[in-house]
């Protein structure tokens, strides 16, 4: 409380030795450290700031930090008005102009009919209007869900409903190209925005992001680099693997990561890989990445993939047979992309060449636009290639022999058989050592167990799935 012998800088003293206490040493000494109290009339406070966007970042952010601690030293009924130097020159710092912004948060007697309605009372600085740089078509409408990308998209869903204030902050959305991680995080800045129209949503690439601090930085412009991006509610970056090894920009990206996080911002990460595999990257940033949720996006299942057949299909205008579906499904085991590249083309060729669209065609298009032709791919060619990579005699995988290694190799040709042809899983069962289909299926989930938590095995899986389909 109040206390007559002390002047009002020995309270702000007081003040600022709280805030140090509970802010980080990067935060006080950029927010709180350059604030002088000018006056204190047993009312109002008077401090001034070093420039328009302290009185901005404390009224969005810190009110609600900093009204008990002036209540302490102040009195409860403390009004803020801050003091905003006229303009930046060292001179300037002593006639200061006043922007008289009370701090409603503080009590409820403020005098608020003579304020301005906003209290951010610098012109233009509320206003700033971001493009967010969102693609259009990237929307939930147009995400096609399954079971390949269902928990990345409930999540992405639920973060658009509440961002900030939820289990998945960062939401990091992993998975190879071209399965959608783009379209799926530009989605929860459409729907934000449609949502929470009051909030600034950005989305930005990480090689877009750093540019834009290399260019700062050769301007000297970095503190407003930082600044612009702290200001941002739900901020996307993409393809964040690329920030390997820049110790700028990482540790630009640090603070900025840390402050919205403090000041309960979304943040939404995609890459290529899980947090655990991103190499070069600093320990405390992959420590907050780990924070929130981390969810993968798998190729695209058989009736997944059908969906997005039908719905691409249909935009583009190309109307399809089932048969012509079912083929194109049963073909095309790529990513997204290329299953837009190969109907995109089907439908040129139909429109163009004035041809129907029969299976035919289709199976003429795909050869030039998908690599790889599913059909050719039998449970047999994969034990040859397990058999090969391990280094396994054919004898000894088909024996009655249990020893892990050969039990293992087993359970890989199980699980690429399952993934990779459409035989049931009783004859994939009776190929690979006259099992069950239980057995197949319990093998399947022990292989896909076992690439979630072993990397070099899921490198060995990956490799021999390469040559699997490199037929
Ligand atoms: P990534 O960023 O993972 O490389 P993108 O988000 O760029 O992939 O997706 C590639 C293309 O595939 C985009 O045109 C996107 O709209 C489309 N796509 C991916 N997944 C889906 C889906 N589930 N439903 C509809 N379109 C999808
Ligand atoms: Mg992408």
């Amino acid at each position: 409380m109040l206390n007559n012998t002390q002047t009002y800088s020995d309270m702000w003293q007081n003040c600022l030795d709280r805030i140090k206490a509970e802010t980080s040493e990067e935060e006080f000494a950029r927010w709180f450290r350059p604030i002088v109290p000018i006056a204190f009339d047993g009312t109002t406070l008077r401090l001034r700031v070093p420039n328009a966007s302290y009185v901005y970042q404390i009224e969005k952010n810190y009110i609600p930090f900093l009204r008990p601690i002036i209540s302490q030293y102040y009195g409860s009924q403390t009004k803020l008005h801050y003091a905003v130097p006229r303009s930046e020159t060292p001179a300037a710092g002593e006639t200061t102009t006043t922007h008289p912004t009370a701090v409603p948060s503080f009590t409820a007697q403020s005098n608020t009919a003579n304020l301005p309605k906003n209290p951010f009372v610098i012109p233009g600085l509320r206003r700033i209007s971001i493009d967010p740089q969102l693609n259009p078509n990237y929307t939930f409408a147009n995400f096609i869900e399954g079971e390949c990308n269902r928990l990345a998209r409930s999540a992405a869903m639920s973060v658009a409903v509440t961002p900030g204030d939820n289990p998945f902050n960062p939401l990091y959305i992993y998975g190879n190209s071209g399965l959608g991680k783009t379209h799926i995080a530009q989605s929860v800045g459409h729907e934000v925005r449609l949502r929470h129209p009051e909030l600034q949503v950005l989305y930005v690439s990480m090689n877009k992001f750093q540019a834009q601090f290399q260019t700062a930085y050769k301007n000297g412009e970095i503190p407003d680099f930082i600044h612009f991006y702290q200001m941002i509610d739900v901020l996307i970056i993409d393809d964040i693997q690329e920030l390997t090894g820049k110790t700028g920009t990482q540790n630009a990206f640090f603070n900025i990561f840390n402050h919205l996080q403090l000041t309960g911002k979304q943040l939404i990460l995609t890459s290529d890989k899980p947090p655990v595999e991103l190499k070069d990257i600093e320990q405390r940033l992959l420590t907050r990445f780990k924070w929130g949720l981390s969810a993968r996006l798998d190729l695209p299942d058989y009736e997944t993939k059908v969906k997005i057949i039908r719905a691409k299909s249909q935009k583009l205008g190309a109307e399809l047979t089932d048969e012509v579906v079912q083929y194109l499904a049963d073909n095309i085991s790529a990513n997204v992309r290329e299953i837009e590249g190969a109907l995109s083309s089907l439908a040129a060729n139909a429109s163009f060449l004035g041809r129907r669209i029969t299976p035919a065609l289709a199976k003429e298009v795909l050869k030039a636009y998908v690599q790889i032709d599913r059909s050719e791919i039998t449970i047999d060619r994969i034990i040859e290639v397990v058999c090969s990579y391990l280094g396994l005699e054919f004898e000894r995988f088909n024996s009655a022999e249990r020893t892990r290694e050969i039990a293992q190799a087993r359970q890989i040709a199980m699980y690429l058989a399952k993934q990779h042809t459409k035989a049931p899983l009783t004859a994939i069962g009776a190929a690979i050592g006259g099992r069950n289909h239980a057995t197949v299926l319990h093998s399947c989930k022990a292989v896909s167990n076992l690439i979630e938590t072993d990397k070099s095995f899921r490198h060995q899986v990956e490799e021999i799935e390469r040559q699997v389909l490199a037929l």
